[in-house]
C-alpha cells in the first residue's frame, strides 16, 4: 500500500482518505470469494462493481481465453475481421429484442455510450435534414442517471456530485425527475408514486420534443444514481412517449445486462424494445473490458447513406480475448442455467434482507433481481450520508469478511449471479450482526448535522 500511495491515483476515491485507509490487495480470486495478498477471504458483495456474473476464476471463461491467447491476443478491427467478433455479434443478435441487428463493438460502458449518442445525431441529422427541419443537439436524461464518466456520457449524465463540476465542459441534456419510490413523501403509494413520476416525464419529454435527439435510459434500476429501482410500468410509459414523440430511445444495461435484474436485459420484463442497446460490464463475465452497441438496421442504413462511414473507433475495438470471454460468458449462463436460478435466490434475498427493516436505522429498502438494497438513517431519522461515517461503516463489514462499496447514505449488494443461497445467507448475517453491532455502540444514535446543513 505504501507502493500505491506513491505512484496510484484511484477512480471515484477521495484523495485525502485514500493516503490514511488500508484497503485489502487483492492477489486471488474463487467465485463469489476475493483473496488478498494476506490471504484474507472476502465476498464480492458488489461482484467486482457489477460486472461478475459467474465468480472468479470460472473454469470455461479460463479456457476460453487460454486458447485464444494460443492464437492472437489482438489484431486491428480497422481493415480486419476475426472470427470470435462475428460469432460474439451473431450470438448478441439472436439473444437481443428483435429489430437489434448491428453490433459496434467498444472497451467499456463509458465508450458504448458515446457511440450510442453519436448514432442517434448521425440519424437524427440524416432525417430532420432530408425534411428540411431544425437539428436538435440535446438528449433527454434522467434526474440522477449515470452513464459513464467520458464528456458525451457525462452530459446526460445527473449525478451532481459526480457531473456538475464538469457542466461547463458539455451540453447538458433536458432533465426530468428519476422516478423514486422509496423516496415518495409519506402518504403517497408507490403506485401514485409510479403514475406521477412517469407523467411528469412523459410531460418534460412533449414539451420539449423538438429540442432533443433521443432519449437515453437505464431501464428499471437506475444504479449509481442510488440503487433506484423503477416502479413496475415506468419503463413502458417512456417509450411509448418516445414512439408518439417519434424519438430514438437508447436503453443503457451495461448495468442491467446480463442477468441482473432478473432477466437477460432488463428491456424484456416490460416488452420494451430500444432503437439501440449498449451492454458492457457483465459481456465478459466481469473478465475483460469490452462493450457493444447494437443499433436497428435502419440506424445501420441511414449512417451508411450519410455520412457513409462512422468516424468512431478505439485501438482495441472487439479485442478477440474479450470476444472469446464473452462468448463463453453466454454459454455459460445457457449451460448453467443462471437465469433460471434467479427465481428461487431472489426470494432466499428477499426472505434473508427484509427482517432488516426493522432496524431503526434502516429505512427503503429495495429489491430487483438479486440487488438488494438500503438506505441508512440516524435514529432521528436524517440520512447518514457523511462519507467519513458511511467508510466505517463498510471497514467494519470489510473486517468481518465483505466488500462492499456504499453509494451515499445506501448500502447495497449485488453478488455474482453464482451466488449460492449459503453465502446469500454469509452476506446478509456479517450485514446485519456489523450493524448491530454499531447500533449497540451508540453509532447511529449520534446527531451529526447532515452535511448538506453545513
Ligand atoms: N452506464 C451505466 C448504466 C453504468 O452503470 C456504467 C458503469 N457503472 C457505465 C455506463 C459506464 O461503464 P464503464 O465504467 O465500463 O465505462
Amino acid at each position: 500500500m505504501a507502493r500505491d500511495r506513491k505512484v496510484l491515483w484511484h477512480p471515484f476515491a477521495s484523495l485525502s482518505a485514500w493516503e490514511r485507509e488500508d484497503p485489502p490487495v487483492i492477489a486471488g480470486g474463487e467465485g463469489v470469494w476475493l483473496i488478498d495478498d494476506r490471504g484474507r477471504r472476502f465476498l464480492d458483495g458488489t461482484a467486482s462493481l457489477w460486472v461478475n456474473i459467474l465468480g472468479h476464476r470460472h473454469p470455461a471463461l479460463d479456457r476460453a481465453l487460454v486458447a485464444q491467447l494460443g492464437a492472437i491476443a489482438h489484431s486491428t478491427f480497422l481493415g480486419a475481421t476475426h472470427e470470435p467478433a462475428i460469432r460474439l455479434a451473431e450470438r448478441l443478435v439472436e439473444l437481443a429484442p428483435p429489430g437489434l441487428r448491428r453490433v459496434f463493438y467498444s472497451d467499456n460502458g463509458s465508450t458504448a455510450v458515446e457511440v450510442a449518442l453519436k448514432l442517434a445525431f448521425l440519424f437524427q441529422h440524416q432525417r430532420r435534414s432530408r425534411k428540411g427541419a431544425h437539428l436538435p443537439a440535446t438528449f433527454f436524461s434522467l434526474d440522477r442517471s449515470y452513464h459513464g464518466d467520458t464528456l458525451g456520457a457525462v452530459g446526460v449524465g445527473g449525478i451532481d456530485r459526480f457531473h456538475q463540476v464538469f457542466g461547463p465542459l458539455v451540453r447538458r441534456s433536458v432533465t426530468a425527475p428519476a422516478p423514486d419510490c422509496h423516496r415518495c413523501p409519506v402518504g403517497l403509494s408507490p403506485a401514485s408514486c409510479r403514475l406521477e413520476c412517469a407523467d411528469i416525464a412523459s410531460r418534460i419529454l412533449e414539451d420539449h420534443h423538438r429540442e432533443i435527439l433521443a432519449v437515453i435510459l437505464e431501464p428499471l434500476l437506475q444504479a449509481a444514481g442510488g440503487m433506484i429501482v423503477w416502479p413496475s410500468g415506468y419503463l413502458s410509459k417512456l417509450a411509448e412517449s418516445c414512439r408518439n414523440l417519434d424519438l430514438p430511445l437508447i436503453l443503457d444495461e451495461v448495468a442491467t445486462g446480463f442477468g441482473r435484474t432478473g432477466t437477460l436485459f432488463a428491456c424484456e420484463q416490460e416488452g420494451v424494445i430500444p432503437d439501440m442497446l449498449v451492454l458492457g460490464k457483465g459481456l465478459t463475465g466481469g473478465y475483460l473490458p469490452l462493450a457493444v452497441t447494437i443499433v436497428t438496421e435502419e440506424i445501420y442504413q441511414s449512417v451508411k447513406k450519410d455520412p457513409g462511414t462512422f468516424y468512431h473507433g478505439h485501438s482495441y475495438t472487439a479485442n478477440p480475448l474479450g470476444c472469446q470471454v464473452a462468448l463463453a460468458t453466454l454459454s455459460s449462463i445457457e449451460e448453467e442455467k443462471v437465469l433460471e436460478a434467479i427465481p428461487p435466490k431472489r426470494e432466499a434475498v428477499r426472505e434473508i434482507w427484509r427482517p432488516l427493516e426493522a432496524l431503526p436505522f434502516v429505512v427503503n429498502m429495495r429489491f430487483l433481481g438479486l440487488v438488494a438494497a438500503f438506505d441508512l438513517c440516524h435514529t432521528n431519522g436524517q440520512p447518514l450520508d457523511d462519507p467519513e461515517e458511511m467508510a466505517i461503516i463498510r471497514d467494519r463489514i470489510r473486517n468481518a469478511g465483505l466488500l462492499l462499496r456504499p453509494l451515499g447514505p445506501t448500502l447495497y449488494l449485488i453478488p455474482p449471479l453464482s451466488i449460492s443461497r449459503a453465502e446469500i445467507e454469509r452476506m446478509a448475517g456479517i450485514v446485519v450482526e456489523e450493524l448491530k453491532g454499531l447500533a449497540a455502540g451508540g453509532f447511529f444514535d449520534k446527531n451529526i448535522p447532515h452535511p448538506s446543513s453545513r
